[in-house]
């Protein structure tokens, strides 16, 4: 085969469910990391049977098939930073957080406890798994506020090894949207967005993969925040329904031009 000539696209490796609306999981991944310049390499870690109001089952995909997946792939794609999204069990964490350690790239996770519609998502072996392998290794975690109390508060996340917390208000009952970023040693700083008076599916999803799309792509931690926030609220101001139930961002706004292109927070 001839030397390849065209250098690649950043690439990110997402480790999500797959969600058969196309509004959360990893199509939203797919998603957001093209529409923001990157490619997605991505591994399913569960089958999802749900709509547009919630999840119904969930199932777990065998630790030792992502294993293998990973190796393969991981074997021949470089990748410039990791996405994580719904785990499927305890299993599965210690698989990924071996490669993921191995890699040196930032990570993001968007820790998925439960669903919009209620349905919960992890169980407290999988929450276990989470801390002790792999938040200490998190570049970027990026909780709801609910998510944020349930798994001990951002001051005790970044304890445990989390590098920064990005902690999003968009299921609190406030007017505007606040996403209040925290790091160790310096004060947390706040974006505040308009708030979209609609329910969505998959915006936390989004919000993820955008930001690990901008840091495989390189540039600070700051700058990937700016954009991934601006570009999420965007897909939100475009979002359509699809179903019967919550709105689904529009991530591929940017190419029937359905979203104004500038908005800057408050
Ligand atoms: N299904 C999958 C595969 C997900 O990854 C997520 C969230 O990340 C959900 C369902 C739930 O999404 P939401 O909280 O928007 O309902």
């Amino acid at each position: 085969m001839p030397a390849p000539t065209l250098s690649p696209l950043p690439r990110v490796l997402c480790l999500s469910g797959l969600d058969p609306t196309g509004g959360a999981g990893l199509q939203a991944d797919i998603e957001a990391v093209a529409a923001c310049g990157g490619h997605a390499l991505g591994l399913v870690t569960a089958l999802t049977v749900q709509d547009t109001h919630n999840v119904h089952r969930v199932d777990s995909v065998p630790a030792e098939l992502l294993a293998a997946q990973l190796d393969t792939l991981l074997d021949d794609c470089p990748v410039q930073a990791v996405k994580i999204g719904l785990l499927g069990s305890a299993a599965q964490i210690g698989v990924i957080a071996a490669r993921v350690r191995a890699l040196r790239v930032p990570l993001v996770i968007d820790p998925v406890l439960r669903a919009g519609g209620g349905m919960e998502l992890t169980n407290s072996a999988l929450i276990d798994a989470l801390w002790r392998e792999l938040l200490p290794l998190c570049t970027v975690l990026t909780p709801n506020a609910v998510e944020a109390h349930r798994l001990g508060g951002a001051e005790a996340l970044l304890a445990a090894g989390c590098a920064n917390v990005l902690v999003t208000g968009g299921d609190a009952a406030t007017d505007a949207v606040h996403n209040d970023w925290h790091r160790r040693g310096q004060p947390p700083r706040r974006w505040s967005w308009p708030r979209i008076a609609l329910r969505f599916h998959g915006a936390g999803c989004t919000l993820a993969s955008a930001l690990a799309a901008r840091l495989a792509a390189g540039g600070t931690l700051e700058d990937a925040l700016d954009h991934a926030q601006a570009y999420t609220h965007r897909s939100l101001q475009a979002a359509r329904p699809v179903g019967e139930g919550r709105w689904i961002a529009h991530r591929l706004h940017a190419l029937d031009g359905t979203a104004p292109s500038k908005i800057t927070p408050s």
